[in-house]
């Protein structure tokens, strides 16, 4: 029997009854006398987390709404998540266990119980630990879903079980190491700040398409009178926003900001009283590093023409407070921490810190009021075991050695279609002898290669704790519709695997929300105040930002560290990408979406597929007229790892030297046989070894 559950205020789930303090009727005109309203949270890998409002009937979820409580997201949501019903009830969910009944790839599947899908596993896997070791068997996650639990929930297992550990580091750390060595453990600022600058400086941030609610502070500071600039390699649909755009060369970022420092130091707009008080190293930068970042030098090296170098420059020295969000894109090139460590100087110089609604925002520091080793227990691993870096994926099931990789084990990703070097990765999951599990929603491209396919819940059906990396409401979830299906969360699928494999720890008796409760549980500065009944009962509850977070440095000298001593490279300069080095003469820009995440909603939204349109390539007039290329073309982009084929979109928001492919596109979509990331490379960032999706030299032609 399917059930409709909600919060209690004691925190239990309870069948039938709408979340407490709700107006059911609020959240929107069609409810029915037999529906209910919940509340939940948006389990996507999105700085915004927002609240949901799910209105449930015949335990089905038939309508998501925002939720107006919810501080950050007040209301609003996506167009990705506004029918989010239509996910969670998609006629494509996987219902039962699958197994491959047809060659590798093939997405023959025959299904069975979970019983005997499990059993298999464990005997394949207790045959394979036996021949070549436990660390033959790779987990393979990253975010699927953001729930401190779900997400986390193989962590525990794989250690125990003496697994290679997976080094997640696809998405940004080359950002997170940058931060770390200019700003040390210092927190991340409140984008709430954001309403109070007088210049809001959007670097490498595609708000409209990833941060949305940032876009309400963006207006709202407007409003009061705010200047808005973009720097940009492309216009995207976040140019609409801003009075100024500035279009710098793809991996050129470390350049500007160092021309930009050069102004402001040349011109006496330094703070100088708030560099002697809290800034280390402005000194040796000013004598070492700025002299040769002339306007014109950085001009060369970005593009952006040295007048308007200069004219930012004076911006950012008149403004009371002018304050910088740095996206995630910028740092995933071979020079994108040494870029961004360049970036995040610039606020030191001015004395941005020193006034409310000044300074820089990398990401929020949320993440500091929970201790996820309670989860994820690393403790539990007999010895430690080798890490296996995700961006390096190809390499690691086709060459990595010692011992070989002989087993996959997918939850919430995938990799066939995310991961750089798509042609290595799909050599890799076509192996005969790889024994690959994946546990998913959907059958996704890494799915349809998989041997043994597991039935997933959606994050209405699961228990979670949510916290955010742009911002800092946290929200405890529940579920409020029953599994569909056979499908099972994360959590549950380890402590089945676990019991199987004979790991006996009480750990793995824990449930899901036990798994909360231990969370919470540890004191935190973070939490220290916060209504934990509302956060039990489900409700969006903002953290407390330590209130001399803003002017205390957390580094080793109690300074802003323009120089670190401790680095290779004690002072930011400007390195190249990799990319520089190729013959190619174009940057590909592997570009978000607004209809799909990664490669989340395409698989089961047919409304959301046919906005995205075919696979596009967007390319300036002057590099299409000097290939012979118009608008409509099916071309094929090129570089040495694969060719992938698009439809062209001749338009002046791309500048020349730069090619722009939006999305993440499933195999079956495909225009050619690849999808983007066949023309993506392996490499690493120069720090966090972070993903460099934007670092990628290609050519195009005629298809
Ligand atoms: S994807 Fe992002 S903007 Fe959209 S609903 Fe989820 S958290 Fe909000």
């Amino acid at each position: 029997m399917v059930i409709t559950l909600a919060v209690s205020s004691a925190g239990r789930q309870r069948p039938g009854a709408a979340a407490p303090g709700l107006n059911p009727t609020a959240a929107r005109g069609r409810m029915t006398a037999m529906s209910t309203v919940h509340r939940s949270a948006c389990p996507y890998d999105c700085p915004d987390c927002c609240g949901l409002l799910v209105e449930v009937e015949g335990g089905r979820a038939v309508a998501v709404r925002g939720d107006p409580d919810h501080p950050w997201s007040q209301g609003t949501l996506c167009p990705k998540m506004n029918r989010y019903e239509a996910t969670v009830h998609a006629p494509s969910r996987l219902t039962t266990p699958l197994l491959r009944d047809g060659p590798k790839g093939s997405g023959r599947f025959r299904p069975t119980s979970w019983d005997e899908a499990v059993a298999l596993i464990a005997s394949r896997w207790k045959a394979l630990i036996a021949e070549h070791g436990a660390e033959c068997i790779l987990p393979y996650s990253y975010a699927g879903t953001m729930g401190l639990v779900q997400r986390n929930a193989g962590h525990a297992f794989f250690h125990a079980l003496g697994a290679s550990r997976l080094d997640r580091t696809i998405c940004s750390p080359a950002k997170g190491a940058a931060w770390k060595a200019v700003m040390g453990d210092t927190a991340g600022m409140d984008p709430e700040e954001a309403t109070e600058s007088d210049l809001l400086v959007l670097w490498g941030l595609d708000a409209v398409a990833t941060n949305i609610h940032f876009v309400a502070r963006a207006k709202a500071a407007r409003a009061r009178g705010a200047r808005i600039v973009l720097v940009e390699t492309y216009r995207t649909p976040t140019a609409r926003l801003a009075d100024e755009v500035l279009l710098a060369k793809p991996g050129s970022d470390g350049a500007l900001a160092l021309g930009l420092m050069h102004v402001l130091d040349r011109d006496g707009l330094v703070d100088r009283a708030f560099v002697e008080a809290h800034v280390q190293g402005y000194e040796e930068l000013r004598r070492r590093v700025l002299p040769e970042w002339t306007p014109e030098r950085t001009a060369a090296a970005t593009g952006v023409a040295a007048e308007r170098v200069e004219a930012l420059a004076r911006a950012l020295g008149a403004a009371r407070a002018p304050f910088l969000r740095v996206g995630n894109g910028l740092s995933r090139h071979g020079n994108g921490s040494m870029n961004l460590r360049a970036i995040a100087c610039i606020p030191a110089l001015i004395g941005a810190w020193a006034r409310r609604g000044g300074g820089v925002m990398f990401d929020s520091s949320s993440s500091k009021a929970f201790d996820t080793s309670v989860v994820t227990r690393e403790d539990l691993q007999p010895r430690p075991t080798r890490l296996v870096n995700m961006n390096q994926l190809g390499h690691a099931l086709t060459e990595l050695d010692g011992p070989r990789v002989m087993s996959l084990y997918v939850y919430h990703s995938n990799p066939a279609a995310v991961t750089p070097d798509q042609n290595r990765v799909l050599a890799g999951l076509l192996r005969e002898d790889l024994f690959t599990v994946v546990h998913e929603r959907f059958l996704t491209d890494t799915a349809r290669h998989a041997d043994v396919v597991l039935p997933a819940t959606s994050s209405l059906e699961s228990d979670d704790l949510f916290r955010s990396y742009g911002q800092y409401v946290v929200q405890r979830t529940r579920p409020v519709v029953a599994p569909v299906g056979e499908a099972k969360p994360n959590w549950d699928v380890f402590q089945l695997l676990a019991r199987a494999m004979g790991l006996s720890d009480p750990f793995f008796q824990l449930s899901a929300s036990d798994l909360v409760d231990r969370l919470l549980e540890p004191p935190s500065p973070w939490r220290e105040g916060i209504d934990r009944a509302a956060l039990d009962e489900g409700r969006p509850v903002s953290l407390r930002l330590p209130p001399d977070a803003k002017l205390r440095f957390r580094t080793p000298s109690g300074k802003i560290e323009i120089l670190n001593p401790r680095l290779a490279h004690p002072l930011p300069i400007a390195l190249p990408s990799h990319a520089d080095a190729s013959p190619l003469p174009l940057r590909l820009m592997t570009a978000p979406s607004l209809y799909g995440l990664n490669s989340s909603f395409l698989q089961e939204r047919a409304d959301l597929q046919a906005k995205a349109g075919p696979m596009a390539l967007r390319m300036s007039p002057a590099d299409a007229g000097a290939r012979g290329l118009a608008h409509g073309d099916r071309v094929l982009a090129w570089n040495e790892r694969g060719e992938v084929v698009f439809t062209l979109e001749v338009t002046d928001d791309v500048p020349p030297g730069v090619v722009v492919a939006p999305g993440v596109r499933r195999l079956e979509d495909a225009l050619g046989t690849r999808t983007v990331n066949a023309l993506t490379s392996q490499r690493l960032t120069d720090e966090g070894a972070g993903s460099t999706f934007y670092d990628t030299a290609v050519d195009v032609r005629a298809a």
